[in-house]
């Protein structure tokens, strides 16, 4: 994510470097390559300059004297810059009323469908009762497409797929939630690829007999400075409460989510980073600016970790590794686990310096497979005591799972050297603590 804008950014830092004071001349020079960076990286023109105008009059009344580097300043000053730019604080979405009705707008192929989904997943795992609605009158292929999102998260989708008006299936799926206790209807509406006076007609229309507590604008990142002018169209005529950008796993330059604040002043509220269902997250301006600073993100992986690891399942894993009894199946419960955290990238992306180093190594989510592979060749006895891998066995399991000998080996060796590792930290007594900071 972004990872052009964070390569050019560091290098307009890299023209302070060595440098021991902050004077006119370095901080000019500086600021004038982060302003380029940002306009590289499609920011809107205005909003660039005024940002950069900013850091640079930040910057100039420092004091001199100040601990830290002129280099570790102006990072210090622009991670402030980003995060007020992208709003200063994460606002929630509001929900109110019984139930409440969470109205999603945008351009056809923003992602509104899939977002629909995965904040209904969102909110069910928040323990509420949530139904989808689909409400594009046009496409019967997006009512279906939500259906199957609805089944793959286990939320009921209200449809009515011979209606063609698309308030009177939100007011019936309204009704139709009450009578079922279901206290949160997200509409789905229909888009259009450009913007048009039909399409925001409807749109108005549905916000005005509907009444949400929310009207979330889906926009794809990918898109830029287009991805801010639908948004002041959609703002002007819907006076929508907040922004979804999805698409941000596949964003290299960031325009969008930098601009989009100060030019529509709406909050960003969540944003999206993959197809899966869990790819959702909730938009937190601090954590955004220092990932772009290459900073990382720890506070969001940890919670990631949190949110997805099943509990009672770490506890098990946990007992298992002190009694030194971790096997192969619980290798691979692990790996399930890690892999419903998202693109395995941008998980790295997010411990601090990690995001540069990586940036040209390809790691994609298919990594595991061999691993995922080689395990599930193996029989029951054979993952609960490796030990009883002889080169028959090796043979069958690397034929069995499109593998080499050498990549059964190398597995094992891996294995067999993270369970030693387990064994000292249990001898240590510091696995549990290690563990229960996970869980
Ligand atoms: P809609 O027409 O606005 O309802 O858009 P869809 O929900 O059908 O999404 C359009 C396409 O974008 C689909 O192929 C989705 O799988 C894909 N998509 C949606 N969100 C994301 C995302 O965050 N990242 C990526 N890479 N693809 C996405």
């Amino acid at each position: 994510m972004f990872d052009n804008l964070s390569i050019k950014l560091d290098k307009a830092f890299q023209t302070l470097k060595g440098q021991g004071r902050i004077s006119e001349i370095n901080v000019a020079t500086t600021v004038k390559e982060i302003r380029k960076a940002l306009i590289d990286a499609d920011v809107n023109y205005k909003v660039a300059k005024e940002v950069t105008d900013e850091i640079r009059e930040k910057a100039m009344g420092q004091d001199v004297l100040t601990a830290i580097s002129p280099g570790q300043l102006l990072v210090k000053i622009t991670n402030d810059e980003l995060t007020a730019l992208m709003g200063g604080h994460s606002e929630d979405i509001k929900i109110d009323g019984n139930p409440a009705v969470i109205l999603i707008a945008g351009l056809q192929g923003s992602g509104k469908t899939t977002f629909s989904g995965k904040l209904a997943n969102y909110l069910k795992k928040q323990g509420r009762s949530v139904m989808l609605t689909a409400c594009d009158i046009y496409r019967p292929a997006a009512i279906d497409q939500l259906k199957v999102l609805g089944e793959q998260v286990g939320v009921e989708v209200y449809a009515e797929p011979e209606n063609k008006d698309a308030v009177k299936i939100a007011k019936a799926a309204i009704e139709h939630a009450k009578k079922n206790n279901h206290r949160i209807v997200i509409v789905d509406t229909a888009g259009r690829l450009a913007v048009d006076e039909e399409m925001m007609d409807e749109i108005a229309r549905l916000k005005a007999a509907l009444n949400p507590s929310e009207t979330l604008f889906v926009v794809d990142s990918m898109t830029g400075q287009d991805a801010v002018n639908t948004a002041k169209a959609f703002n002007e005529r819907l006076n929508f409460d907040g922004v979804v950008l999805t698409k941000l796993d596949g964003d290299t330059r960031g325009g969008a989510a930098l601009s989009i604040r100060r030019v529509v002043d709406k909050p960003i509220k969540f944003m999206s980073l993959g197809e899966k269902m869990e790819a959702i997250d909730r938009f937190y301006p601090e954590r955004m600016a220092s990932r772009i600073l290459g900073m990382g993100d720890v506070v969001s992986l940890v919670e990631k970790a949190q949110e997805v690891f099943d509990q009672e399942e770490a506890a098990r894993l946990n007992k298992k590794i002190r009694k030194n009894q971790f096997d192969f199946n619980d290798f691979l419960s692990q790996l399930e686990q890690v892999k419903k955290m998202g693109n395995m990238k941008d998980l790295l992306g997010m411990i601090p310096g990690m995001g540069k180093a990586i940036k040209d190594i390809d790691i994609d989510d298919n990594s595991f497979k061999p691993i995922e592979a080689i395990i599930r060749s193996m029989t029951l006895a054979e993952r609960e005591n490796p030990d009883i891998l002889n080169s028959s066995r090796k043979n069958r399991i690397a034929v069995g799972s499109g593998t080499s000998v050498q990549q059964v080996n190398q597995l094992l060796k891996q294995f067999s050297d993270m369970r030693k590792l387990m064994k000292t930290m249990n001898k240590m007594g510091g696995g549990k603590r290690a563990l229960s900071a996970l869980n």
